[in-house]
């Protein structure tokens, strides 16, 4: 089952000066920063009461965020929901019709199991589906 938005996530150009745009915006400091190598991006959480923001720059040309930044600028790059059981999810959705763009959950930030549906599926959205690792 679906759950919450767990949180958005937001495509920027330079980390440093989203970080702080956002600390000012939001009037606190983010509470996690983390790379994920195996996606090529930093990101950086903050907190908007229980909700929760994602900035996400690439590390280098050519990864996802970075392709997203040539192609359509800087801005909102997905939504993510909480799931209990991706496995399942990924499954259902798979029969729904939905494109999914990996075929195994993936180890994202934010010690998350995640997986994302492919924006041409979903009304041009990019959706992630992300489940807390236990
Ligand atoms: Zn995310």
């Amino acid at each position: 089952m679906f759950g919450k938005i767990e949180h958005i996530g937001i495509a920027v150009r330079d980390m440093g000066t989203a970080n702080s745009l956002y600390e000012r915006l939001l009037g606190r400091p983010p509470y996690k920063q983390e790379t994920v190598e195996s996606e090529g991006v930093i990101t950086s959480f903050f907190l908007a009461g229980d909700n929760k923001i994602e900035l996400l720059q690439g590390i280098h040309e050519g990864n996802a965020i970075s392709s997203f930044i040539e192609k359509k600028g800087e801005g909102v790059h997905h939504i993510a929901f909480e799931v209990e059981d991706i496995l399942s999810e990924m499954d259902r959705l798979k029969k729904e019709g939905f494109v999914l763009i990996n075929d195994q959950p993936k180890k994202g930030a934010d010690n998350k199991l995640i997986c994302f549906l492919h924006p041409k599926s979903t009304h041009g959205v990019l959706i992630e589906l992300c489940q807390e690792i236990r």
